[in-house]
């Protein structure tokens, strides 16, 4: 019988990413992946029977080390009940030493602890713990090289996340990511090239551009000469099947007129942007060191839109800043007005351990932060909910993801600009994307044109054109 595996990702694409490796790599060693129980259990849901249990953990967000070590107590009654289970714990929280001191200190009974810059080096680390019953610690400090041509198990066969670049060198005061994933580093444009046209051969149809700062990619081209982000974007723009290139995420100082006019010429590149402001007000921007300012980033998204009109653009946005004052407040709805973002995440400030912004001793009283949380979540939900009425009795393509589980009948997809569309089943032709599906079913992957009919302020119901 095949051994088992079970992995738990938090945080964001980069760990999925991250996450697709180890299931390839444990694939490659014969292990398959653990089936759910017949009686969910939420994130754990197959844990139980897993013969390696994987929790790739994120630093980013608000009550990350709250949330990992709650996790890691349910990981402990797994290990009670079935000692010979390996716990290994990776991702990038793994790359702060006090996290990692307080796993070797008081959680003895984790058999694997791995940064992001070690993925490579899982295999090996793997068979110690198999073979000799070590424990095994690995966590370099910074990625000493990128390793190419790593196994994968892709999450999904119509799309694909690829890295582009790794670790972050902006130094916003409130983030924990240069610490953590460390400085900038570049895939070669070719590494890259192949990659995507090798999942293009094999049925991808969408491919994410993954990086902390995909603006600021300088890859090394065969010749010597730099590749930059537009350049890498015009190269990967003519790979053949492949229908749409998306990336994540951009940051506003470095988006170049280069990248404005790929938006214009790319056959492939999608409407859609996110482009993180975090703030509205000038003096708040400062001093989350983002060095651009609010006129900048409005000026940036009016260009974007006169290149590529239609284009949805979607954002972060964190409240409560320290220092933040009603006034800087105040400018954040004002710009949350003149853009009309299509869609926004918004984050409480919280202070994370080892950033300069936790020092700071100006921090918002919860209960200002909360009101106008509340305030500025109200009005973007609004924004986004006219802005989408604006969708109703067009018909667009819609990439087709699989069966609408919620509504357990129908099909889900996504549009260009990135809108989930629940699509109604109607006269036999949408509902059977389970997976076998029959001769003239619509599949995952298939993309069809769609008429919307209705709209809220998170999804679109539609109906096959
Ligand atoms: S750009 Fe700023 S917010 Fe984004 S990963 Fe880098 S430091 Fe963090």
């Amino acid at each position: 019988m095949k051994k088992k595996y079970h992995i738990i990702t938090l945080g964001c694409q980069m760990n999925e990413r991250d996450s697709e490796t180890l299931a390839g790599f444990l694939e490659e060693r014969g292990y398959e992946k653990a089936a759910p129980a017949s009686s969910p259990g939420g994130v754990f849901d197959g844990a139980d029977s897993a013969d390696i249990l994987i929790l790739n953990t994120c630093s980013v967000r608000e009550n990350a080390d709250n949330r990992f070590f709650g996790l890691l107590g349910r990981a402990k009654h797994i290990k009670e009940r079935r000692p010979e289970t390996i716990v290994a714990v990776c991702g990038c929280m793994m790359q702060q030493q006090h996290i990692v001191d307080q796993i070797r200190g008081s959680y003895g009974w984790v058999d694997m602890v791995f940064g992001t810059h070690n993925i490579h080096e899982f295999p090996r680390l793997l068979e110690n713990v198999a073979s000799e019953s070590e424990k095994a610690y690995r966590v370099l400090g910074a990625r000493e090289e990128i390793v190419e041509d790593l196994p994968a198990k892709r999450a999904y066969g119509y799309k694909a996340f690829v890295n582009i670049m790794f670790g972050c060198n902006n130094f916003c005061t409130y983030c924990i990511v240069p610490y953590t994933r460390g400085r900038e580093q570049s895939r070669r444009p070719e590494d890259i090239l192949r990659e995507v046209e090798g999942l293009a051969a094999a049925g991808t149809k969408e491919v994410m551009l993954l990086g902390q700062n995909v603006n600021s990619y300088r890859g090394a081209g065969a010749d010597g000469t730099a590749v930059d982000f537009p350049a890498l974007i015009r190269m990967l723009d003519g790979v053949d099947g492949l229908a749409r290139l998306r990336f994540m995420t951009s940051h506003p100082k470095d988006l170049s007129d280069g990248l404005v006019e790929a938006f214009a010429r790319c056959r492939t590149l999608c409407p859609s942007i996110h482009l993180p402001v975090q703030a509205g007000s000038n003096a708040v921007l400062a001093r989350m060191n983002r060095r651009y300012t609010r006129e900048a980033y409005m000026a940036l998204v009016e260009k974007l839109r006169a290149a590529r009109p239609g284009i949805a653009v979607t954002t972060d946005l964190i409240v409560g800043f320290p220092g933040e004052t009603d006034a800087d407040f105040a400018d954040t709805m004002d710009l949350i007005e003149r853009v009309r973002f299509d869609a926004a995440f918004t984050f409480l400030y919280s202070p994370r351990q080892g950033t300069p912004a936790a020092t700071y001793e100006d921090q918002v009283p919860e209960e200002v932060k909360h009101a106008r949380f509340n305030r500025m979540v109200e009005r973007l939900n609004e924004i986004t909910l006219e802005i989408n009425r604006g969708y109703v009795g067009r018909t667009l393509p819609v990439l087709i993801e699989g069966p609408d589980k919620a509504r357990r009948t129908g099909l889900t997809g996504r549009t260009e600009t990135n809108k989930l569309v629940n699509i109604l089943a109607g006269d036999g032709d949408a509902g059977c994307a389970s997976g076998a599906g029959s001769a003239g079913s619509v599949q995952p992957g298939d993309i069809r044109d769609v008429r919307i009919t209705d709209v809220n302020t998170f999804s679109f119901t539609g109906e096959l054109a």
